[in-house]
């Protein structure tokens, strides 16, 4: 087989955590997996606020979700705070602190772990390697035609699997950016919501040494560039920050339907993020591993890619509509500082805990 006419059962494209995630789980079974990723290094340049929730909450989270502890073994060298609270801020930085597991991780090298993981099951991958389009099923890449049963799309949330699959585009981008900040920071994620972040929030993820810290807004709400606010958070808070790195976040919910033909969608590129605190990586993994099984079923004994869609709607799609819901209405209140900080005083940081778990504003 040449670099330029390769073949394989399942072709995965991106090597995020979805990506590896699928390719490790359909490899696992035994079939042929080959996994692209148009970055010549993998993890680089981190555009992420690499806060991660425990397996216990994202049971809690995703109480459909099967298995997640056999998700979430992330070594101890991957974890770079432990934390238990988060803090978030009003408009007028009125505090409410909320009980919450999580831990914050090194993005680049938890990204490269899990391709590792895939790589011991028997995936092979190949880097500098763009997918660009699909022709008569077959995969056009910058290192030539590459033939497969089942290809995965996992390529981030401009997906081009997704377009070649006629399949529908993300709805809501909202822009993000961060950066690493050096210094001391209180063991304490902070998220600070209101006219600094408009429809989004500014964040300050502490690690074990410094902090991520990023801005993420909503183009509905934002009348300034995102960099604006970014630099504008930054210089009020004196922070010694290196160069911010910038993505888009889908914050528009599942893309139904997300599988065509002989394709399906996954992670970023199928609208996996909870839509009210923009996580994604929980979902990636989750929706990673079905995507994985479900292609080699289809490989191993021709059952229909639809399972794919099921066990998306089974395992994580109820809690994103709720947070959807609750998304929709906190517009009501985006547009003003006032508004959203009684917003916040009404809700109390109970019900701030719990929407922010994708669970309903009234149970
Ligand atoms: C600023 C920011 C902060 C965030 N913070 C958090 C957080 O703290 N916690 C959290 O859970 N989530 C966070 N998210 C969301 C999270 O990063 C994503 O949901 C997650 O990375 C999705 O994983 P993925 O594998 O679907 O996509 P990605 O991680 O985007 O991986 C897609 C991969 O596909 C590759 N690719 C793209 N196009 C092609 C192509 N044509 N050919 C080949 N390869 C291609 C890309 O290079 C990339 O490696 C954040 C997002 C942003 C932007």
């Amino acid at each position: 087989m040449s670099e330029d006419h390769m073949t394989a059962d399942v072709l995965v494209v991106g090597a995020g955590p979805a990506g590896a995630t699928a390719a490790e789980h359909a490899a696992i079974r035994g079939i042929d997996v080959l996994l692209i990723e148009r970055k010549r290094e993998l993890g680089v340049p981190v555009a992420c606020g690499e806060f991660l929730p425990t397996a216990q909450e994202v049971r809690r989270i995703f109480p459909g979700a099967e298995d997640i502890d056999a998700l979430r073994r992330v070594p101890a060298d991957l974890v770079a705070l432990e934390t238990h609270k988060l803090r978030l801020y009003s408009p007028n930085l009125r505090l409410y602190e909320i009980d919450f597991e999580g831990f914050t991780t090194f993005r680049d090298r938890f990204d490269r772990h899990l391709v590792a993981n895939a790589e011991k099951a028997g995936a092979r991958l190949v880097t500098d390697c763009s997918f660009f389009s699909l022709e008569d099923g077959v995969a056009k890449t910058s290192k030539g035609d590459i033939e497969a049963k089942v290809i995965i799309g996992a390529d981030g949330p401009l997906s081009r699997v997704a377009a070649s699959l006629d399949l529908p585009k993300n709805k809501v981008l909202c822009p993000a950016l961060t950066a690493y900040a050096e210094g001391d920071f209180d063991p304490v994620p902070e998220m600070y919501f209101g006219g600094m972040a408009p429809g989004g929030y500014a964040w300050i993820l502490p690690k074990r040494r410094g902090a991520n810290v990023g801005v993420g807004v909503s183009p509905r709400f934002a009348r300034e560039k995102v960099g604006e606010y970014f630099k504008k958070f930054t210089d009020s808070r004196e922070m010694s920050i290196g160069r911010p790195v910038g993505k888009y976040v889908p914050m528009g919910g599942p893309v139904r339907p997300n599988f065509a033909g002989k394709g399906l969608i996954v992670g970023d590129a199928a609208g996996h993020v909870m839509p009210v605190n923009g996580g994604g990586i929980p979902i990636a993994l989750i929706c990673g591993r079905i995507a994985g099984k479900a292609a080699a079923d289809h490989v191993l004994s021709g059952t229909p890619l639809s399972r794919y869609a099921d066990a998306c709607r089974r395992q994580v799609e109820g809690p994103l509509r709720t947070a959807l819901r609750t998304k929709a209405l906190a517009g009501l209140v985006w547009g003003s500082d006032w508004r959203l900080g009684t917003a916040m005083k009404l809700i109390g940081k109970r019900r701030m805990g719990n929407i922010l778990r994708c669970k309903s504003l009234i149970p």
